[in-house]
C-alpha cells in the first residue's frame, strides 16, 4: 500500500557474507557507507568478555575469537538442526551449533563470561540493527521502515524467519522481495533510458552462500519474473570450504600435523583461503603464507587458478544446470535472452563467467550495474515506492514476483496435489476442493507441503491443521475447499471451509517448521533492545575512557612545552595528578561506566586547567 509508511525507508540486502543498505534520496539511490567507510558490511557478529561487535569490527577480530564470532546465519535461518546441509556446514564453523526447541539450530557463544544461545533470526537481527544504524547515521534520523531481500529460492519458512529477524531488530518490514527482482530493478532503472520494447533478462546471482537464476521480462515499467531456480546452499563459502579442506590435508601430509580441531588455526586459514580465492580471480597463481599457523609451524603453500577450478568444477557445472532449468521453466530459448546480468561476488570467478559466456554463445554480460550493490539498490527503490515516493522515475514500477516452489496438500495415498504451481506470480490466491476418503468422515487433517515431487513424503511439510464439522457424507464427495493465499512477501496462509454447511471454518496454518512464536519474538525484541542499550553504554564508556586518556596525554605534553612558564609547585601538582590518573586507568581496565571516567576527568581538569590558565595569563602563547 503506497504511502502508508511514515518516515524514511531503506532497502537492505541481508547477505550471507556481506550486507548492504541503500536509500532513495534526491532522485537517486544512495548506497550508504558504514562507520569504516565501506559500502558493504560483513554479516558477522562477535561476542567478547566485554562487548558485542557487529560488522567489520566482528570480522576483524575473528581470528582472535573464532568460537564466539558468528557468520553464515543466513545458511541456518528457517532450517532445522537435523537438516543434512546444516550438519555439513556445522563441521566447518568454528562456533558451536546445537539443537534447540523443535529442532531449531541454536548458536552457542560465550558472552560476558556466560554461555548464551541464539537463534539464527537473532544473529540476523543484529546484522539488521547494524545496517539500520548505518542508515540512521547517514540520514541523521531514526529509520523504522525497510524492504529486505531474500534469495529467490528461499522457501516459506526461510522468508518468514527473515521477516522475524527484521521485527526483532525493531524494523517495520514493509516487504520481503527476492534478490533477482531487486537486481532487475537496478538493471531496469539503469537501462531504461536507452531501451524500447520488451526485454528478456537473465539475472545470475551468485553470492557468498546462495545461488539464484531468474528470468524476467521487463516491459517499460513492468518487471515480470518468468521463472526462478537456484540453490539456497551454494556460494562462495563452498569454494572457501573446499580450499580450506584441501589445505588442511596438505598441511597434514607435509607436516604430519592435524589442524582440523584448532578453531583459531582454522579461522586464520579460512580467512586466507577466501582472500586467495579472490586473488585467483585476477591472477593465475598465488601463494598463501601464514606465520606460525599451528604448533609453531608456518604455512606456505602455492595454489593455481587451474587447481582452484578443478576443486570446484562440479559446483560450477551445477550452476550451469540451474541456468538451463530456469530457461526451461521460463519456456524461453537462450537465444531470446537480451541481457545477462551478473550479481554477487562469486560472479567474479573467471571460470563461472567463461562457462556462462560459452553457454550463451559468447554473449557479453551487462556491465552497467555493480554486482555488490545492485540488490540493495533495488530494495531501496522498492522501499521508496512503498512509501509513495512521488518521483516519476520510479513511481510506475510494477514488480511481479513468483513462487519459487509448488504449494499443495496431501491427498489420498500421499499424493501431492498442487494448489499453486511453481513460478506463479504473487500475490496469489487459489482454491482446491478436497474429497472425503471414508464414509461419514467428520474431520479432515489438512497437510500443506512445498516442493516438486509427486509424493508428499519427498516434499517439505509446511504445516497442518484439522478441520472438523464435516456432516456425514459418503466417501469421495467434495466436502472441503482449501484456500491458499500468498502475500506480496511470498508468505503463505492456508484456510479451509466445509462446503455443505456453507459455514466458513477458517483455520490459519500452524507453522510446523519451528517458526518463532509471537511471544518468543516479543522476548527477542526486548533482548535486542537490551543488547543495543548495552552496546551504546559500552561505546559511551569507551569514549569517556578515551577522553580521559587523551586529556592526560595532552596535559603531559603541555607541561613539557610550558615548563619555563610553570612554577615548580604547579608543575609537580600537574605531574602527580597525571601520573595518578594513568595509574587509575591501569587499575580500572574493566570499568565500563562512562560516568566514572567523566568524574575522573573533571577531577583531573580541576587540578590542571587553573594552572594552565595561569600560565597563559602570565604570557605563555602555546596550546
Ligand atoms: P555477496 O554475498 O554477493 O556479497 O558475495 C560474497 C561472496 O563473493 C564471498 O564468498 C566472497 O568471497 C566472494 N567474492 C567476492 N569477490 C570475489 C572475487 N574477486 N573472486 C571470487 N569470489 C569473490
Amino acid at each position: 500500500m503506497a504511502g502508508s509508511w511514515k518516515g524514511p525507508a531503506i532497502g537492505i540486502d541481508l547477505g550471507t557474507t556481506y550486507s548492504c543498505v541503500g536509500v532513495w534520496q534526491h532522485d537517486h539511490v544512495e548506497i550508504i557507507v558504514n562507520d569504516q567507510g565501506n559500502r558493504t558490511t560483513p554479516s558477522y557478529v562477535s561476542f567478547t568478555e566485554t562487548e558485542r561487535l557487529i560488522g567489520d569490527g566482528a570480522k576483524n577480530q575473528a581470528a582472535m575469537n573464532p568460537m564466539n564470532t558468528v557468520f553464515d546465519a543466513k545458511r541456518l535461518i528457517g532450517r532445522k538442526f537435523s537438516d543434512p546441509l546444516v550438519q555439513s556446514d556445522a563441521k566447518y564453523w568454528p562456533f558451536k551449533v546445537v539443537s534447540g526447541p523443535e529442532d531449531k539450530p541454536m548458536i552457542v557463544v560465550s558472552f560476558k563470561g556466560e554461555e548464551k544461545q541464539f537463534y539464527a533470526e537473532e544473529i540476523s537481527s543484529m546484522v539488521l540493527i547494524k545496517m539500520k544504524e548505518v542508515a540512521e547515521t547517514f540520514l541523521g534520523t531514526e529509520v523504522k521502515n525497510a524492504v529486505i531481500t531474500v534469495p529467490a529460492y528461499f522457501n516459506d519458512s526461510q522468508r518468514q524467519a527473515t521477516k522475524d529477524a527484521g521485527v526483532i531488530s525493531g524494523l517495520n518490514v514493509m516487504r520481503i522481495i527476492i534478490e533477482p527482482t531487486a537486481a532487475a530493478i537496478a538493471y531496469g532503472l539503469n537501462n531504461r533510458a536507452n531501451s524500447v520494447g520488451k526485454k528478456n533478462v537473465l539475472i545470475f546471482d551468485f553470492g557468498g552462500g546462495t545461488f539464484d537464476v531468474s528470468v524476467l521480462t521487463i516491459d517499460g515499467s513492468v518487471f515480470d519474473v518468468k521463472a526462478t531456480a537456484g540453490d539456497t546452499h551454494l556460494g562462495g563459502e563452498d569454494f572457501d570450504n573446499r580450499m580450506l579442506n584441501h589445505f588442511v590435508q596438505e598441511f597434514k601430509r607435509k607436516n604430519n600435523k592435524d589442524i582440523s580441531g584448532n578453531a583459531r588455526a582454522l579461522r586464520r586459514l579460512r580467512t586466507a583461503c577466501e582472500r586467495t580465492k579472490r586473488t585467483l580471480s585476477y591472477t593465475v597463481q598465488t601463494m598463501i603464507e601464514i606465520d606460525s599457523l599451528f604448533e609453531g609451524v608456518d604455512f606456505n603453500f602455492n595454489i593455481t587458478r587451474a587447481q582452484f577450478e578443478e576443486m570446484n568444477m562440479d559446483l560450477f557445472m551445477k550452476c550451469m544446470e540451474t541456468v538451463k532449468k530456469c530457461l526451461i521453466d521460463a519456456k524461453m530459448d537462450k537465444s531470446c535472452v537480451d541481457d545477462v546480468v551478473l550479481i554477487g561476488g562469486s560472479t567474479r570467478i573467471p571460470k563461472v563467467q567463461q562457462l556462462l559466456k560459452d553457454f550463451f554463445n559468447g554473449k557479453e554480460f551487462c556491465q552497467s550495474i555493480n554486482p555488490d550493490e545492485a540488490v540493495a539498490f533495488g530494495a531501496a527503490v522498492q522501499a521508496s515506492i512503498l512509501c509513495g515516493e512521488e518521483t516519476q522515475k520510479i513511481q510506475d514500477l510494477v514488480l511481479l514476483d513468483v513462487t519459487p516452489l509448488s504449494l499443495g496438500v496431501d491427498t489420498i495415498g500421499g499424493i501431492m496435489t498442487v494448489v499453486i504451481p511453481r513460478n506463479t506470480t504473487i500475490p496469489q490466491k487459489a482454491e482446491k476442493g478436497l474429497i472425503t476418503i471414508v464414509d461419514n468422515q467428520l474431520s479432515m487433517n489438512i497437510k500443506v507441503y512445498e516442493g516438486e515431487r509427486s509424493m508428499t513424503e519427498d516434499n517439505n511439510l509446511l504445516g497442518h491443521f484439522t478441520l472438523s464439522g464435516i456432516p456425514p457424507l459418503p466417501r469421495g464427495v467434495g466436502a472441503v475447499t482449501v484456500c491458499f493465499n500468498i502475500d506480496a512477501d511470498g508468505i503463505l496462509d492456508v484456510s479451509a471451509k466445509v462446503n455443505a454447511t456453507g459455514v466458513e471454518n477458517k483455520v490459519r496454518i500452524k507453522q510446523e517448521k519451528g517458526r518463532l512464536t509471537a511471544k518468543e519474538i516479543k522476548k527477542m525484541v526486548q533482548e535486542a533492545e537490551k543488547y543495543r542499550l548495552e552496546d551504546m553504554e559500552h561505546k559511551k564508556g569507551a569514549m569517556a575512557r578515551n577522553a580521559l586518556e587523551y586529556y592526560a596525554y595532552k596535559m603531559r605534553n603541555n607541561v613539557k612545552k610550558m615548563i619555563s612558564h610553570l612554577a615548580y609547585g604547579d608543575k609537580l601538582k600537574i605531574d602527580n595528578a597525571i601520573e595518578e590518573a594513568f595509574v587509575w586507568l591501569q587499575n580500572n581496565q574493566l570499568t565500563k561506566k562512562a560516568v566514572v571516567f567523566e568524574v575522573k576527568l573533571k577531577e583531573l581538569e580541576s587540578v590542571c586547567n587553573p594552572i594552565i590558565s595561569k600560565a597563559h595569563d602570565a604570557g605563555f602563547g602555546g596550546p
